[in-house]
């Protein structure tokens, strides 16, 4: 222990040594514009001792073992994701992918895993995760609709016996008291594409009495099946049967099919809200998506069954035509071949067309000879700016990232959503930013004391220059470190300081308390 942290923590404890004054914080943000989470802003400073806030107000005389000078600056509560695949790198075996640095030099200090139906079913494990490997952010952790088919059913398209529903919901059960804040779904992935409304329902509601959450990558966002607003009509109904609180997971309207339907979208979710269905999504910023060239490209029954059986497919010349004509129309809805970029492996950094030209080929053969090899991740461009902007302006609609590999919301959703949503293109405002990427999003998920700076809170918060805060990453160079955030606290420890990572991992898991009773 250094000298100086020794002395603080000495005083702390309470002991008086020669005349100094005991301080009562451990840290105080001084000076800066403070956005508490639920009021209009104002100049002021953050005290915080041990992992909590202790006082928020203007000229707090308090003395402090360190004064951090935020002149300038805008103070906030740490920034909340409530959709990311940050599982892998939370339980990585190096230190310092833990840490999740792509997060927190953008001031998130919690996130959410287990999103699109992938969440283990090892609730207990995933959560013990930081006592032994520590991490930088805090999280939550959702039961997974795909883990659960996939270990119950298998791959293969058809509804399950009742004997494999009924541990379909004992996984979730078990998943929800082991503290999952609820029941993930990634409908429009293959095996859970193969279930129908009523598995759905009948699985979350298993999660429903427990007090969970139902948040899903909906069966459609664009034409692939039943099409956008039927999917939202399904994230809906499941609402309806279940009564608990349904999230709708990076909302957009995606491929030329759908563009422009965010306003009847809107519509659609205004109305369930209103005739009392609790119902919210979050958005990540950027006009595409992040997905697989099997995920965009190939037709849901040609991929029954695994890489394996869709491997067969491909070498079975009665299915050529079929095969073609199904991936052509899925690269239609996309945009077409320029609109698919490769971001791992071989072809990285490179669009279908530019890949099919290289191999001197068409696209659908290219993505075909591509896919043989690996099923590879892509960028997907495939939305418009009017129905991203008009989704961001709902006040229901949080920030979410997504984050996965290959993509540069991973580097840069948050700072790029002030930079460009907020600064350049004026689509919301600054408070509105900040609400819904901290306090709309703890609240509506009951993460107690999280979210928001006030006295009792904890003390995740985020300290950045309104006039550098910017994403860097693109899709090109998708690992871009954000810029611009100054420090970030978590549970009171500074994790980031003058824009630097300090190194210390002091996230926590966020078990949540299943409803009394119901878990034996
Ligand atoms: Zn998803």
């Amino acid at each position: 222990m250094k000298l100086a942290s020794a002395l603080a923590a000495a005083l702390l404890a309470g002991c008086s040594l020669g005349t100094a004054p005991a301080p009562s914080a451990d840290v105080l943000i001084r000076g800066g514009t403070i956005y508490t989470g639920d009021e209009a802003p104002f100049t002021g400073d953050v005290a915080i001792r041990g992992d909590k806030i202790v006082a928020v107000g203007a000229n707090l005389n308090i003395a402090a073992a360190r004064t951090i000078d935020a002149k300038g600056m805008i103070v906030a509560p740490g920034f909340i994701d409530p959709h990311t695949h940050a599982g892998p790198w939370l339980a990585s075996g190096d230190a310092r992918t833990r840490l999740i640095p792509a997060f927190l030099l953008q001031g998130v200090t919690t996130a959410f895993i287990g999103n699109d139906g992938g969440g283990s079913t090892d609730v207990a494990g995933v959560l013990a995760t930081p006592k032994t490997k520590p991490v930088g952010i805090n999280f939550a952790t959702y039961v997974g609709f795909g883990t659960i088919r996939e270990a119950v059913i298998g791959g293969g398209n058809r509804a399950p016996t009742a004997a494999e529903l009924t541990r379909e919901k004992a996984l979730v059960a078990k998943g929800m008291c082991e503290g999952a804040i609820g029941f993930s779904t990634g409908l429009f992935y293959a095996p859970q594409s193969f279930s129908k409304t009523d598995e759905v329902i009948a699985l979350a509601r298993e999660a429903a009495k427990r007090g969970g959450y139902y948040d899903s990558h909906i069966r459609d966002e664009s034409s692939y099946t039943v099409g956008l607003a039927a999917a939202i009509d399904e994230a809906i109904a499941i609402g309806r049967a279940t009564g608990m609180p349904i999230h709708i997971s990076h909302i957009k309207a995606l491929g030329v099919d759908v563009q422009g339907q965010a306003p009847t979208i809107i519509a659609k979710i205004d109305a369930a809200r209103a005739a009392g269905v609790n119902i919210t999504a979050s958005q990540y910023p950027w006009s595409a998506s992040g997905t697989s060239l099997v995920a965009s490209l190939i037709p849901l029954w040609a991929q029954d069954g695994g890489t394996a059986a869709l491997i067969k497919r491909f070498d079975d010349p009665s299915l050529k035509q079929k095969l073609h004509d199904g991936i052509a129309e899925n690269m239609r809805k996309r945009g077409g071949p320029h609109s698919l970029l490769i971001t791992e492996g071989q072809w990285r950094g490179k669009r279908l067309d530019e890949i099919a030209a290289a191999m001197k080929t068409d696209p659908i053969s290219a993505a075909i000879a591509a896919i043989r090899v690996h099923d590879a991740g892509v960028v997907s461009f495939n939305q418009s700016e009017a129905d991203i902007g008009a989704f961001m302006k709902q006040p229901w609609v949080m920030t979410d990232s997504d984050a996965s590999s290959g993509h540069p919301r991973v580097w840069g959703t948050f700072a790029r959503k002030y930079s460009k949503y907020v600064v350049a293109d004026k689509v919301i405002s600054l408070r509105e930013f900040i609400e819904r990427s901290s306090s709309v999003t703890a609240k509506w998920f009951g993460l107690a004391g999280r979210g928001e700076l006030k006295p009792g809170a904890f003390a995740d918060v985020v300290v950045f220059d309104p006039k550098t805060y910017a994403a860097q990453a693109t899709y090109e160079q998708p690992t871009l470190p954000a810029v611009g955030v100054k420090t970030v606290v978590v549970n009171g420890k500074v994790a980031v300081d003058n824009g630097k990572l300090t190194g210390i991992a002091a996230g926590r898991a966020l078990p949540h308390r299943p409803t009394a009773g119901t878990c034996g």
